[in-house]
């Protein structure tokens, strides 16, 4: 199976990660990227076309010029602090910006569609671990337009057959382990990325945000999985659909919950000393706890989509990407 796949945000964190997969698995990934926050860097792995998501008449052009098989959707905002203060961009981007991307995939013929999706669809559910069943319950605007976008895309699947899996992440971390890519925004918020920055020394001490939760330790747990574990996960994601699959909702996690301490205990044992952090109070619109069921993903896709994620592993890529000499000048190039 190969030919080439639309990668819109394919300059991105995971989007990048899922190129190298795609080029991996014999598929030539095209980026669409208007490089707003993706790294021009970061595309190594096929061509790039420099575009946004609302420019139907440059979407079509690139559609014709490389006459994908399938889409792989990344483009989109993805900060919950910024979704409350900016609802507007984001339904736009998130919600507009994809049915803009699927009514050129509809003009052209292509039927299969991976969406990057988050558990950010649940809130704060008082149950855990999430299976795909618990009712859908967004807390801020960018979970709420996610889920709008799971709805639209059902309803395209029903009135004009195109296929989607849609994918829920919940904490993608880590770095490509043969380094050669990696996190790199210029507003970073995920506490990974920062906390290993801050024991470099690139930024200030890292701020625990929240050490009153209803936890073991009173800070958040999430349930964090590796981003080439993501990435691969859209390969076979885009494979079931290419072989006649149905649309699917799935969770994407590992199924085990660390706290804030915790990812900072692991990120100490890489390093050898320990986060310099603080304590700050919690992050508004930030639920206790969130661990996914990962049982439907792993039985469509295999157990084997986890085996990158065991936190340490997670930790230790960052790691060695941040203090890697490349980083080091993107770091400080902007
Ligand atoms: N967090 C923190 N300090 C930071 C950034 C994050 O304590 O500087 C906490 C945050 O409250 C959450 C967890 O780390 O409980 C993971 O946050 P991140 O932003 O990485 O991902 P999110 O779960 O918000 O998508």
């Amino acid at each position: 199976m190969g030919g080439s796949v639309i990668v819109t945000g394919g300059a991105g964190y995971i989007g990048s990660h899922a190129c190298k997969a795609l080029a991996r698995a014999g598929f030539v990934p095209v980026t669409y990227d208007n490089l707003s926050i993706g790294n021009r860097w970061a595309v190594r792995w096929g061509p790039f076309e420099l575009g946004d998501i609302h420019d139907s008449a440059r979407l079509h052009d690139v559609f014709r010029a490389h006459r994908p098989v399938g889409v792989l959707h990344f483009a989109a905002l993805a900060l919950v602090g910024e979704s409350v203060a900016a609802p507007s961009l984001y339904y736009r981007t998130n919600v507009a910006g994809l049915c803009c991307v699927l009514d050129v995939c509809r003009a052209r013929d292509v039927n299969a569609f991976v969406f990057s999706s988050t558990c950010a669809v649940y809130g704060a559910p008082a149950q855990l671990p999430i299976d795909e069943t618990t009712p859908p319950a967004p807390i801020n605007p960018y979970g709420a337009s996610k889920l709008m976008a799971e709805r639209v895309l059902a309803d395209y699947d029903a009135a004009y057959g195109l296929r989607h899996v849609a994918l829920r992440y919940f904490n993608a971390a880590g770095a490509d382990p043969e380094g050669e890519i990696g996190e790199r925004r210029d507003v970073e918020t995920h506490l990974v990325p920062l906390a290993v920055d801050a024991l470099a020394g690139r930024r200030p001490p890292i701020r625990i945000m929240g050490e009153d939760y209803p936890t073991p330790d009173g800070t958040a747990v999430r349930d964090y999985i590796h981003v080439s574990d993501l990435a691969e996960a859209h390969v076979r994601a885009l494979r079931h659909l290419l072989t006649g699959g149905a649309s699917r909702v799935l969770n994407l996690g590992v199924g085990r919950g660390y706290s804030v301490r915790e990812v900072l205990d692991a990120a100490a044992r890489v390093a050898g000393r320990p986060v310099p952090s603080e304590s700050a109070p919690r992050r508004p619109g930030d639920p206790p706890a969130l661990v996914a069921d990962p049982t439907a993903a792993q039985t469509l896709f295999g157990r084997d989509l986890a085996q990158r994620s065991s936190l340490d592993h997670i930790v230790e890529t960052a790691w060695r990407w941040q203090n890697s000499d490349f980083y080091d000048r993107v770091f400080f190039a902007r």
